[in-house]
């Protein structure tokens, strides 16, 4: 079995969730716009940051495929869920648990502009910029986490450790008994 070693708790998560939302809360002061939660990943975090915005959103969530069941990016990018939306002309803010190497957001942003809309920013809960192949543009990042494989909040390995209320670094125990 890994080893799940504490990285946030919850309260730690909480506080940074909500410096992010009266960043953004301040910025799109003037107008409505579409929060797009990335699912699985970005669900817990999505819920808690809409809570603490003060401006009126819309909600919406797309789907994408990449890791399978691997810690490791499979650096292929698919669609399994469709904006559902129409974004033409909207402000869209892309909610993200995690920034890897880059590229679902790379590949989400494209996505995005091509539907219309009038601008996409990038929400991340973690940001591994060590880690990055693709240029992102990181608009509100709650925090730089290490190059590790985490857990909690929403993110899984195999699909387990979502519900965990803190983020946790997942260690794997490669010594193998005599
Ligand atoms: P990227 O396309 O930036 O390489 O990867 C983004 C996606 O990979 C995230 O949405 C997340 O699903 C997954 N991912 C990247 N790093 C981690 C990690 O440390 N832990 C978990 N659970 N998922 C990760």
């Amino acid at each position: 079995m890994p080893e799940l070693l504490p990285v946030l708790d919850q309260e730690a998560v909480e506080k940074l969730i909500d410096e992010t939302a009266q960043r953004i809360s301040r910025d799109y002061a003037d107008g409505q716009l579409v929060v797009i939660g990335v699912l699985k990943g970005a669900f817990i975090f999505m819920a808690d940051l809409v809570r603490r915005l003060t401006i009126p959103v819309v909600i919406d969530f797309v789907g994408t495929s990449s890791y399978g069941d691997q810690t490791v990016s499979s650096g292929h990018v698919g669609l399994t869920r469709e904006i559902g939306m129409d974004l033409r002309g909207k402000d869209v803010l892309l909610v993200e648990d995690i920034v890897d190497t880059g590229q679902t957001l790379a590949f989400l942003v494209a996505h995005i502009r091509s539907l219309g809309a009038r601008s996409v920013k990038i929400c991340a809960l973690l940001d591994k910029p060590a880690r990055r192949q693709v240029k992102v543009e990181v608009a509100y990042r709650c925090y730089e986490a290490p190059d590790a494989f985490l857990v909690g909040y929403g993110l899984d390995f195999n699909e387990c450790y979502r519900q965990l209320s803190g983020i946790y670094r997942l260690q794997f125990n490669t010594e193998s008994t005599p």
